[in-house]
């Protein structure tokens, strides 16, 4: 099958910009609509997926660009394949439509939706980091709306018991008359659906879908942070008499860790050290998200030196790198010394004094020199 020319199917030339693309676009989806073309449903949705298609492709910087120097053959291997090199064009059957009139008027699914899909739902979940970095399976509750399963959703007692509408004859939307114009507005008798339920079902009083707490399982990868969420297509709150479900969005929120600060895929700790051994060097223990590992402390170790420890990081959500840890060296003034703790430090002190050079304090020594300069 040939295919059409992208810019051709959305009607704009090849130097147009992404809102004259999407201008086009809406207009066509508009037009293409099956509540609009109730006549020839089928050649208006074909029409429909060849403008979505078209759309995702233009709009998308990655995939115009192999689209303009490759034409239609930058897709076709993926496209047999299945998923399709580029991520595919998603599902067209179902909730195609829904996706594009949410995103167009900002979720207000709905108010003018014919189909009375079901709500979205969102779920924040709390996660430590250990969890989050190592990904982790977590079970949630979620009190939704699930199809009726006496009725199947159908909302009648039996499926004879579900006729078509009289007062839109089944398409689900009535003209009305405004001056010269015909409007066309949701059949208020059967809210857009073209049918009514003679015997509504006892369960669920013919709504197709009763209240229930959901359990569910969600597989959260490794590498996750505050802000990321999953979708679960079709595991939010069930539709009116049948029809399709919304999504789950499970949002993540990471808590603050008491060692460990994350900036993205690295880590940042403090490491609290002694002043025996920021002088002398040694070995100390310092945490990751695997276990303890020794780290080599160099004499004369200063508070603000900072080591890095390769791949103690958090993995990468995307893609297999993994961040690195951070350990920032603070010396710890001793506190709570006993005397022969004083009298060992007093002695020191002497020492110090008594070498002339102050080549033990190079930092001190040129400061007080700076000092002097300024007044004199
Ligand atoms: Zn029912
Ligand atoms: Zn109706």
């Amino acid at each position: 099958m040939a295919k059409k020319d992208y810019y051709e199917t959305l009607g704009v030339s090849k130097s147009a910009s992404e809102s004259e693309i999407k201008k086009a676009y809406k207009r066509l989806a508009m037009k293409y609509h099956p509540d609009k073309n109730q006549d020839n449903k089928d050649e208006a949705e074909a029409k429909f997926k060849e403008v979505k298609e078209a759309y995702e492709i233009l709009t998308d910087p990655q995939k115009k660009a192999a689209y303009d120097q490759y034409g239609h053959a930058a897709f076709e291997q993926g496209q047999g394949a299945g998923a399709g090199g580029f991520g595919g064009f998603g599902g067209f059957g179902g909730g195609a439509f829904d996706d594009i009139f949410s995103d167009f008027f900002g979720g207000g699914r709905g108010r003018s939706q014919t189909t009375s899909r079901g709500n979205d739902l969102q779920y924040n979940i709390t996660l430590t980091l250990e969890e989050a970095a190592a990904g982790v399976s977590k079970e949630i509750k979620v009190p939704t709306w699930v199809s009726c399963d006496t009725c199947h959703g159908q909302g009648a007692e039996k499926s004879s018991d579900v006729v078509t509408c009289n007062t839109c004859h089944g398409s689900g939307v009535v003209q009305m008359r405004q001056g010269f114009f015909a409007v066309q507005q949701e059949c208020p008798t059967c809210h857009g659906r073209g049918k009514v339920v003679k015997n509504p079902c006892k369960k669920c009083h013919g709504e197709g879908r009763v209240q229930k707490t959901k359990t569910l399982s969600v597989t959260i990868p490794a590498g996750v942070d505050t802000g990321n969420r999953i979708r679960l297509s079709g595991e939010g709150e069930a539709g009116l008499n049948g029809a399709p479900a919304g999504d789950l969005y499970v949002q993540m929120q990471v808590k603050p860790h008491a060692i460990f600060e994350r900036d993205g895929t690295n880590l940042h700790c403090e490491i609290p050290i002694n002043i025996a051994l920021a002088s002398l060097g040694g070995e100390v223990e310092v945490p990751t998200l695997n276990g303890k590992v020794s780290l080599t402390i160099p004499p004369e170790t200063q508070t603000g030196k900072m080591f890095r420890l390769r791949g103690k990081g958090v993995k990468s959500l995307r893609g297999s790198t993994i961040g690195d840890l951070y350990c920032h060296v603070v010396v710890e003034t001793p506190v709570n010394l006993t005397s022969k703790q004083k009298e060992l430090l007093k002695e020191l002190a002497e020492s110090f004094k008594a070498d002339k050079s102050s080549k033990h304090s190079p930092k001190e020594k040129s400061f007080f020199d700076k000092v002097k300069k300024f007044f004199e």
